[in-house]
């Protein structure tokens, strides 16, 4: 029996036309993948109806076809573990949910956005707020109570003390979930299901074994260790890669009209923009135009940044 092909994915959501960062990521999460022999899913995280469209999703397509990042299951593909929409996997995310709930660690949380904000003295690094636990211990009655005016979000208790994993790119990164994050939610009051839940039942069910990220989601790894574990899922390993930066310092972002698909395609050809993206991620001396399959070949995660980028906005 041959040895199991490594697999990773893209995991894009389509909020947006692709930017910058996102094919930065993109473009590293492939030649990790693809330098080792490995197998690419492509998933749309399109959980969001209010900002994900079918539309958006097939222009992210065509964009990743566009520069040859291309995939072997998933979206336009199909394969053995589909749908490969989260809009269309919500039974497996109920299942999810009610395995936590067996185990008797989901509870209903009425608090609003205000309320939660002001409970929540300290803050994370990222601006959100840790949780404090305010509808935790709520009692049946009050939980019926307060439920005749409020639908709930719902909670998944995180237990005390430090939780460490080893990234593949950053190293050792801990945190300590009940003293950092708090319980998190894991189903939106609007019966959406959160990014946390989704995303661990899906990459744990597709049988994914790398994961290559924006740092942007390095302290969301603990909580998905934790449903993992407690889901009885296999993890992946993981790896945060730096971010884009504008000159000020701000992340790029779909905001950033004129590093967007639309204008980038406009602008260069597909090896002439992988050449700059390869210079940015340290695998090239130069920014001149390269193939995918000259790059796979000297794909070096040793020469992968570890601080935030900072791009020339004006002159990319
Ligand atoms: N869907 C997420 C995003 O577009 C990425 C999720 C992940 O890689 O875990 O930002």
């Amino acid at each position: 029996m041959g040895e199991k092909k490594l697999r990773g994915r893209f995991a894009p959501s389509p909020s947006g036309r692709m930017h910058l960062g996102n094919l930065f990521t993109a473009l590293l999460a492939w030649l990790s993948v693809r330098a080792a022999g490995g197998a690419m899913v492509l998933r749309i995280e399109d959980l969001d109806p209010e900002r994900c469209t079918r539309e958006r999703a097939e222009t992210l397509a065509d964009d990743l076809e566009w520069l040859g990042l291309d995939w072997d299951e998933g979206f336009r593909r199909g394969g053995p573990h589909g749908p490969y929409l989260q809009s269309q996997r919500s039974e497996w995310y109920a299942e999810c949910f009610r395995r936590l709930e067996e185990q008797g660690l989901v509870y209903p949380c009425f608090c609003t956005r205000a309320e939660r904000l002001a409970a929540s003295a300290p803050h994370r690094a990222d601006g959100q707020a840790i949780y404090g636990g305010r509808c935790r211990d709520l009692s049946e009655a009050e939980r019926t109570e307060r439920a005749k005016t409020r639908r709930p979000a719902w909670r998944v208790r995180v237990p005390e003390g430090d939780m460490s994993f080893e990234d593949g790119h950053m190293g050792r990164y801990t945190e300590d979930l009940a003293r950092d994050c708090g319980d998190f939610i894991i189903r939106r009051s609007d019966g959406v299901y959160a990014y946390q839940l989704a995303v661990t039942a899906d990459d744990g069910a597709m049988a994914i074994d790398q994961v290559v990220r924006g740092m942007d989601l390095l302290d969301s790894t603990p909580r998905q260790l934790y449903l993992y574990h407690l889901l009885d899922l296999p993890a992946p390993r993981f790896w945060h890669v730096p971010l884009l930066c504008a000159e000020d310092g701000r992340r790029l972002s779909k905001r950033d009209g004129d590093l967007d698909m639309g204008a980038l395609r406009g602008r260069y050809r597909p090896e002439e923009l992988l050449g700059k993206l390869a210079h940015l991620a340290g695998q090239t001396p130069g920014d001149g135009p390269i193939s995918l399959a000259e790059l796979r070949a000297v794909f070096d995660w040793e020469k992968v940044p570890k601080d935030d980028i900072v791009v020339h906005t004006g002159k990319f």
